[in-house]
């Protein structure tokens, strides 16, 4: 009788000769192996600048019109001013915050802002609009990313410009100085819910603030309040909303908006 160990032994050469048998049969991996051909990527003609609308965008405002945008609160005609190709947020009591038209799921977004050289105040009261990813409803409802004078202006961090408001404090603060355009550059992911209401998956905003990134892939806890926890209240498609800030500084401007849906 065969002791253990030769047994073992012929047992290992037999797996090591069906090993080599297999590699030599086995064909050898090509590079084309790993070619894709399809589905092809749409052909998109980009802006003449990267911050001009690409051929697929919605021009949300081209420096004519609000034809795109209504009132916040009651859906009329939206009520601030145009003038030299830039929107002036109109701070006047009843007028409030803008939306657009259409509601979007995920997108890109490239909206330009700009803080007047006039402007005075500090803290939050300094410059405070915001750019609402999605709008909830009437008023504040929704995900804003704060828009605010944060040159040389000191704050709550998670309440400065860039940042997804009292949630995610920006990665970086490369605000420019009053009287200067400003850029934001975003994709929104939008949360999904569940046939009950319940979450399905989170909201996520990546955001580059003059080309410097400021949120990264950052998950939304749920909408953005100024009191309390944030939570999540089922929607499908919101329109993008601008704040009309209630504070007492000078009005800001935007100029240049459009979007691309991603579905
Ligand atoms: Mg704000």
């Amino acid at each position: 009788m065969r002791s253990l160990f030769s047994q073992s032994l012929a047992v290992a050469a037999l797996v090591s000769a069906a090993a080599l048998l297999s590699a030599q049969q086995a064909p050898k991996p090509k590079p084309e192996d790993t070619d894709v051909f399809e589905p092809v990527p749409p052909i998109i003609t980009p802006g003449a600048t990267n911050t001009d609308p690409p051929s697929d965008a919605i021009v949300l405002f081209d420096g004519k019109n609000l034809d795109q945008w209504v009132s916040a609160q009651d859906h009329t005609p939206a009520q601030w001013f145009v003038a030299d190709g830039i929107i002036t947020v109109n701070k006047a009591q009843g007028v409030g915050n803008i939306e657009t038209k259409r509601r979007f799921h995920d997108y890109q977004l490239h909206i330009e802002w700009k803080i007047p050289t006039d402007i005075t105040g500090s803290g939050q009261a300094r410059g405070n609009s915001g750019v609402f990813l999605a709008s909830t409803g009437p008023n504040d409802d929704g995900y804003e990313l704060q828009v605010l004078d944060s040159y040389n202006n000191t704050t709550y961090v998670n309440g400065q410009a860039g940042a997804i408001y009292k949630q995610g404090i920006p990665l970086a603060n490369p605000a420019r100085k009053p009287g200067e355009w400003e850029s934001y550059d975003v994709v929104w992911t939008a949360p999904t819910f569940n046939a009950d209401g319940s979450l399905k998956t989170p909201a996520y905003a990546t955001v580059f603030f003059n080309g410097v990134l400021v949120q990264n892939h950052f998950e939304l806890k749920g909408q953005t309040l100024n009191v309390g926890t944030p939570f999540y209240k089922a929607f499908d498609g919101a329109p993008i909303k601008l704040q009309a800030h209630g504070d007492k500084s000078e009005p800001i401007s935007y100029r240049n908006i459009w979007v691309r849906e991603l579905k």
